[in-house]
Order: structure tokens, then sequence, then C-alpha cells
């Protein structure tokens, strides 16, 4: 027996009616698109979908065939960005069986955005229906294979057509999904790190800990003055000082230490508050491990990482899972963590996780809700 009843969880989905879909993948064309995904490039046969208006709030609950969107040009989102997202993955296990990995953290999550956006509050039992009824309905585009999933793509958008600024009398609430292969496709192998002290993400007061795309948007200055200088991923410091590690662009930052306790960047605002990290912390306190949650100073860890202090650095985030992180490069330096080679503890934690969510391993907290 489950913590999470998948009768319950049915009785959600259930409130989303089936439309009908005329042209679904073949077989055929299905298998051969879930066999080689890269990651987000191709999509599956429906999506799941809802719209609020201010006078009656929810209503349509549907499982749709997936389709272009009708938008007017002058919806809201075109002009102002008032959007936000989740992500998350339906893993399948040996058995056949089916199953999400904390879906009501993103449920929450989804509604602390939405208050920092001023769009409307989605009630956490249509978060998990509508996850679980696409999933339902799109069961056999779950992948079989390990470490490839169906991610799933939660969002919501003001689709009014209206130029002025003021929170929309009209939100629509679509959950897409995709059959995706690794984040980072091969072999694990550290990624470089752009540190990025001149363009920022966000600020204080800002939307940092809100999932928008606003966020994403301002990250790629940073991104792809990384990328000229060789490094594939980008890591933010706080706007106001220029003082502390904050994040990537989208994964939250793990430092290892000789002694084996374990620093992370706290939740200032400024950082998205990752399902992943909490979970990474809960599964390392289980242990016995200290892990800080804490403001980490760049020059302390360049210094700590050249003295052997620090010995391991990793991202994690639901997409790349945990992701050892082997340099940090920047106008003014260049250093190379431990020996750069994947750290024992890093990979430790990335099988474990990995392990829970396909079934492999015990779920010690009831994370797993099972779907299908
Ligand atoms: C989504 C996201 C993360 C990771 O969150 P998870 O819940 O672990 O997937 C980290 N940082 C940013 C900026 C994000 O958008």
């Amino acid at each position: 027996m489950t913590h999470h009843d998948p009768a319950a969880l049915d009785a959600l989905a259930a409130q989303f009616t089936v439309l009908d879909n005329p042209s679904p993948a073949s077989d055929a064309k299905r298998a051969e698109l879930i066999d080689k995904p890269a990651f987000g490039e191709v999509f599956s046969d429906n999506m799941a979908r809802m719209t609020w208006h201010k006078e009656g709030g929810w209503s349509d609950r549907r499982i749709e065939p997936y389709a272009p969107l009708q938008l007017d040009p002058g919806a809201s989102v075109l002009h102002y960005a008032q959007e936000i997202f989740e992500g998350l993955k339906a893993y399948r296990h040996a058995d056949g069986s089916t199953w999400l990995f904390r879906p009501d953290a993103n449920a929450q999550r989804f509604q602390d955005s939405a208050r920092r956006l001023y769009l409307p509050v989605l009630p956490i039992d249509d978060f998990l229906g509508s996850v679980a009824a696409l999933v339902q309905q799109d069961i056999q585009w779950v992948p079989g294979r390990r470490e490839y999933t169906l991610y799933l793509r939660p969002f919501m958008f003001a689709s009014e057509s209206f130029l002025g600024v003021r929170a929309p009398n009209k939100v629509d609430y679509c959950v897409i999904a995709s059959p995706s292969g690794p984040y980072f496709p091969g072999e694990i192998k550290p990624v470089s790190i752009w540190v990025e002290t001149t363009y920022f993400r966000t600020g204080p007061g800002g939307t940092g800990f809100a999932k928008c795309g606003g966020n994403y948007a301002a990250s790629l200055v940073g991104e792809y003055r990384g990328v000229e200088q060789g490094c594939e991923q980008v890591c933010f410091v706080d706007a106001a000082t220029k003082t502390y590690l904050e994040e990537l662009g989208g994964m939250n930052m793990m430092v290892v230490h000789r002694d084996g306790h374990v620093e992370t960047p706290s939740l200032t605002g400024n950082i998205l508050p990752g399902v992943t990290r909490r979970s990474l912390i809960q599964l390392m306190r289980d242990e016995g491990r200290d892990v800080v949650e804490t403001m980490i100073v760049l020059d302390e860890l360049l210094e700590q990482i050249a003295s052997g202090e620090v010995t391991e650095v990793f991202a994690c985030g639901t997409a790349a899972i945990v992701t050892p992180i082997g340099r940090f490069k920047s106008e003014d330096f260049d250093v190379t963590v431990g020996d750069g080679a994947p750290g024992k503890l890093t990979m430790a934690l990335r099988n474990k996780l990995l392990g829970i969510q396909m079934g492999e391993i015990e779920d010690p907290h009831d994370w797993m809700w099972r779907v299908n």
C-alpha cells in the first residue's frame, strides 16, 4: 500500500473530459519518436486544458488533441509575460506501472508562482488531476528505458486580449507531455559553469523564487556569454552584492566539503526552491549527513576548491537529476573542481534518487504517486 491512494488520484483525473482525438500517432510512429528523444523536442498526442474567467473561476477541464493554440495577437502574455510553468516527469517502472515524483510539491509551487505573478491560483486537486489525466490518456508515450521519461510541462498564461497592464480576466492553463531522454545525453560528465556577475536573472524582491518564463528570458544573456567562453551552463551571483552564489539558469547547486558536510544556497527569495534540492537534502539527512543551507561566498568557494577543502560541486533539478560540476570560469578565474571527474557523493545521490524514482529502491518518504 502506498500512502497516496491511486483511486483518489483517479477521481481527480476523472474530472477531465477526454475529447476525441481524430489523428493520434500510429504505433510505429510513436515507437520511433519515443525511442530516441532528445529533451523536449517531441510531444504526445494530447494535452490537458482548463480555462479561468474572472467571473466564474476555473472551468472546462478537458483532455484535447495536442495542437497549436488559438491566441489573439493582443493576448496579454505576449506583451507582459504573465506566464508561469512547472516541470515534472512520469516514470515507467520495470513492472509496467507508471508513477509521478512528488507532484504535490509542484502543485504547491505553481500556486506560489501564480501569486507572485498576480495570476489566479490553480487548486492543488486540479493540478494533480490534469497531470494524471494526461498521463493516463497518453500512457503509451511513457518510455520504458532507464532515464527516459515522459516530461510533463504544466503552464498558465494570461490569454485575454487586452493591452492595458493589469491582472488578467482570462487565463489558460495547459499541460503538455514530451517523451524525453537524458538532459545531458551520453555518459555522465561534469559540466563547466560560467559565473555571471554582470547580468542577473533576478534581484531582491524580484521573481527568483517563482517558476516564470521571464526568469529564463533574463538568464539567456549570461548563458550565452558563458557559451562564448566554452561553458555549458551559467551560474548567477546575487544582484545586490555580487558576493553570494545563487543557482544555475535552471538548476540548484550543492557544494560538498572534505569533512563530508554539504552546503547549498539558502532560499533567499532569489532562488527557485527545487523539489530535487529539497529531496536530496532529506536523503542526505536521513543518512546522518550534515547539510547546511547558507549564504555561499563565491570568493571563499573558489579558495576552498583550490585548497581541496571543497571536493565536489553538483547541480540538481528535475530535468537533469544530479549533474556534476567540473569547472568554474569567469572573466577573472578558471578553476577545476577536484580532479574534474564526477564526485563519489554526487554519483551516489544521483543513483539513489533515480533508484527511488524508477522504483528500484525503497521510497521511504512516500514521494511516488502511482498513476497507472
Ligand atoms: C525548475 C528549476 C529548478 C529545479 O527545480 P526542481 O523542482 O528540482 O526541478 C532550479 N532552478 C530554476 C531556476 C528552475 O526553474
